[in-house]
């Protein structure tokens, strides 16, 4: 059996502290798993404004931890609070940087979670925490693989840390000026001049560096692994992630079997699982009333929880929600926020189909755990997915999906096929609003007949999306990330000796 390992898990986004995002879910949920495998992971965010220390019951730890930034010192303390059971998190606390309301979207973005990230490495000296891997998640932490290769590669305490970046979405990349290197003390190690990629050296592209520097990169599905190599889906960086392919791994996200659990859930008007599923339309007929909409068990209704940008496929949603109400006469509950206009289009359309629209343009858990105990389908007509969290807590909750064949949506939801019976949802291929309208079509007709419907739901609810299988996987990129850090090192040993 392989030894266990010391982890240091960072995250921007960790539920149940803050959130926006898919990276929430699983910067609380994955760690959980690799303790449960009887490692000793500890997971590290900033201390947003919003996060109590009384409510969550941090303790301060460390004080005054310099960190440098800009060629000076940003002092910041480090708070402890516990993630589930028994997994430390490490809150960084700077004033200046982090106690603000949101999470994301300032001007100095870049320099905020630049001192994250370095303060991240700076706290385990003192704390005597020496991980054997730190694991990196999208463009926030993706400075460390590179300042663990340049900065610190000569101490003796940074050396044998093995670095995994894991791409939750290749879109985000932190695209800054070349200031940042400065502020981040890596101006001596300007990028990388590339031929194929130009453009790389006019910016800052933290989400490069990961890629680059990382011992080993993972994305959140196999799918998602093979797209973004392809121009399609590969946001301009595929040439460089083709080149680093045979260390590009896809790993399926899990879902929080504890916390979304029709079973127990606290926030859904009546419990249910599989054996007892007769009891899920009262579920339907709340969620039918808080939405404004006429209660009614017979009336097909469909859900979207999403955050509302171009990715999730809302472009070509709104061209066929009104075929939808008038000739179907579908009700459709929709929760997200996003970009205005999505919300100007959907609140008109909310205003034109009072009888078939329900509209919430907030952020609010509880009400997104209604609406996947409450709706019959659930919509993600994603142009692409890294993976994809909202259908697999949907088939859980016994919500038939209706996605596009993309990314994790790929994977995870198997195509209803009649004549064997077989499949957990609806799955369409090309990005265009008449397949996504011909998926829904297909999925009305099945619920006409219930006990088919029923099945659906049922294949669905018994499928695993547990973190199980997944947090195995991880294990296994660790001890390939130790092993690649380990022959790296030895290559370039070799190299030196030549000199
Ligand atoms: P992404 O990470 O691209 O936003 P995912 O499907 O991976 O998409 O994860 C989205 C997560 O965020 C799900 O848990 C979903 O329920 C939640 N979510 C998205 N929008 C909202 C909202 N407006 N209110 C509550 N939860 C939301």
């Amino acid at each position: 059996m392989e030894r266990k390992l010391k982890i240091l898990y960072l995250a921007a986004e960790v539920t149940p502290f803050a959130k926006t995002g898919g990276l929430a879910d699983v910067a609380g949920s994955l760690p959980k798993a690799l303790r449960a495998l009887g490692h000793d992971i500890r997971v590290a965010m900033p201390r947003y404004g919003r996060i109590s220390i009384e409510k969550f019951g941090l303790e301060l730890i460390l004080e005054n931890v310099q960190v440098p930034l800009d060629e000076q010192n940003e002092p910041v303390r480090i708070f402890q609070g516990t993630l589930g059971k028994d997994v430390p998190v490490y809150f960084v606390d700077n004033a200046r940087y982090f106690d603000r309301e949101s999470i994301y979207m300032y001007p100095d973005d870049a320099e905020r979670f630049t001192l994250f990230s370095r303060a991240a490495l700076e706290m385990l000296k003192p704390l005597g925490f020496k991980p054997d891997i730190i694991h990196c998640n999208d463009w926030h932490t993706a400075l460390i693989p590179n300042w663990l290769k340049t900065v610190y590669k000569d101490d003796p305490f940074y050396a044998d840390i093995a670095t995994v970046y894991t791409i939750h979405n290749l879109a985000y990349q932190g695209i800054f000026g070349h200031r940042v290197l400065e502020i981040a003390g890596l101006d001596e190690y300007r990028f990388l001049y590339r031929t194929d990629m130009a453009d790389l050296d006019k910016v800052v592209n933290f989400m490069a560096r990961g890629i680059y520097f990382a011992d080993v990169i993972t994305t959140v599905s196999p799918r998602y692994a093979q797209e973004i190599l392809t121009p399609e889906y590969g946001e301009r960086l595929d040439p460089l992630l083709r080149e680093r392919k045979d260390r590009l791994f896809g790993i399926l996200n899990g879902i929080d079997y504890e916390t979304l659990n029709p079973a127990t859930d606290p926030y859904i008007a009546v419990n249910y699982d599989a054996d007892s599923l007769d009891k899920r339309v009262q579920n339907k007929l709340a969620l039918q009333g808080e939405a404004g909409l006429p209660r009614d068990p017979s009336i097909p209704l469909i859900g979207m929880v999403s955050r509302l940008t171009d990715q999730k496929g809302l472009d070509i949603l709104v061209e066929i929600l009104d075929h939808l109400f008038d000739n179907f006469g579908v009700q459709f509950v929709l929760l997200g926020t996003g970009e205005q206009h999505y919300h100007d289009v959907l609140m008109g359309l909310a205003k034109r189909y009072p009888q078939n629209m329900g509209l919430f343009l907030t952020f609010n858990a509880p009400l997104a755990q209604r609406i996947y105990a409450g709706t019959d389908m659930f919509l993600m007509p994603s142009r692409f997915e890294p993976c994809g969290l909202s259908q697999m807590i949907a088939m859980r909750y016994g919500s038939v999906p209706i996605v596009r064949a993309t990314g994790g949506l790929a994977d995870t939801v198997k195509d209803y096929n009649p004549v064997t019976g077989e499949g957990t949802g609806f799955v369409f291929d090309r990005y265009d609003r008449w397949a996504l309208f011909g998926a829904i079509v297909r999925a009305l007709e099945r619920y006409k007949n219930p006990q088919e419907w029923r099945r659906i739901q049922l294949q669905g609810m018994r499928a695993d999306f547990s973190w199980e299988a997944s947090a195995r996987k991880y294990e296994d990129i660790y001890y390939k990330a130790l092993a690649s850090k380990k022959e790296d090192k030895g290559n370039a040993g070799e190299e030196h000796s030549q000199d």
